[in-house]
């Protein structure tokens, strides 16, 4: 551990880094989205699909199109982030109801 140092973040993480990587990796992590998705979305959208409890893509393609276009803060302009994000996890948005 010759370039280490123990150090600890102002919320009281203790990690070891290098020297020139200041960050740290407890909060980087809480601060991303649990998926990946929700990363591509802009801030009104993301939360609209955070109160829909939508956090992976596997959970959006429980939904329809319409259901997601429905919600508050979200606009037509996302859809087609989250549709490649679901086509590239090989899925889909649900199929409406027969
Ligand atoms: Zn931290």
């Amino acid at each position: 551990m010759a370039n280490k140092n123990l150090r600890t973040c102002e919320k009281g993480h203790e990690y070891y880094k290098s020297s020139d990587c200041p960050t740290c990796p407890v909060c980087e992590q809480e601060r991303k989205p649990a998926d990946g998705f929700l990363s591509l979305l802009g801030a009104p959208a993301r939360r609209a699909l955070e109160n829909k409890g939508i956090k992976t893509v596997k959970q959006l393609s429980e939904f329809t199109k319409a259901d997601i276009l429905k919600l508050h803060g979200m606009g037509p302009a996302s859809m087609p982030k989250l549709q490649a994000a679901l086509a590239a996890e090989g899925l889909s948005f649900k199929n409406k109801g027969k």
